[in-house]
C-alpha cells in the first residue's frame, strides 16, 4: 500500500500507484500509532471527490472529478475524535488546462504518484468534537489521551 523511511519525528512516505490516498494514509497512522501530526505532499490522481461546507445550510455537497490531475497541494492535521484517529485534509488539483479544484479531501486515486511527509508530534492527541454552531468537528482540547 506503501513504502516509507523515518527521519527523527518525520515519515518520508510513497503510497502505491492505484491506490486510494486517503485509506492509505489513514492506515499508515494506524500502523505507526500517530494520534497527532500534519501530512502534506504531492502527487498525482485519476479520480477524486471533494467536499465543500455550505455554512449557510450547514452541510456538505460532495463534488467526484473523474480525470488526470496533479495534486499541487496536499495539507492535513492528524488528531482523534471519539478515541479514533481523524484525519482532516485539504488538496488542490491541478488540471489539464492548469485551473485548479479544491477542497476537503474525501478521497482520491493515485495514478503516477503520491509524496508525502508525514509528522509526529508524539503522546497524546488533541481531540475532536461536533459544534452544532457551524456543523463542524472541532479541536476540543480537553482531551489529551488518545
Ligand atoms: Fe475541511
Amino acid at each position: 500500500m506503501y513504502k516509507y523511511r523515518k527521519f527523527g519525528d518525520r515519515y518520508v512516505l510513497s503510497i502505491d500507484n492505484h491506490e486510494e490516498i486517503v485509506s492509505a494514509i489513514k492506515a499508515f497512522c494506524e500502523e505507526k500509532h500517530i494520534t497527532i501530526g500534519t501530512v502534506s505532499g504531492i502527487g498525482a490522481v485519476s479520480e477524486a471527490t471533494l467536499r465543500f461546507l455550505d455554512p449557510a445550510i450547514k452541510n456538505y455537497v460532495d463534488g467526484v472529478f473523474t480525470e488526470q490531475m496533479e495534486i499541487s497541494n496536499l495539507i492535513g492535521n492528524i488528531s482523534t475524535k471519539d478515541g479514533e484517529l481523524y484525519l482532516h485534509i485539504h488538496a488542490t488539483f491541478g488540471r489539464r488546462d492548469y485551473t485548479c479544484i479544491g477542497g476537503h479531501l474525501m478521497s482520491a486515486v493515485l495514478n503516477g504518484a503520491c509524496e508525502l511527509v508525514v509528522e509526529d508530534f508524539g503522546k497524546g492527541t488533541v481531540g475532536r468534537k461536533f459544534d452544532p454552531e457551524t456543523g463542524l468537528n472541532l479541536y476540543d482540547f480537553s482531551v489529551t489521551e488518545a
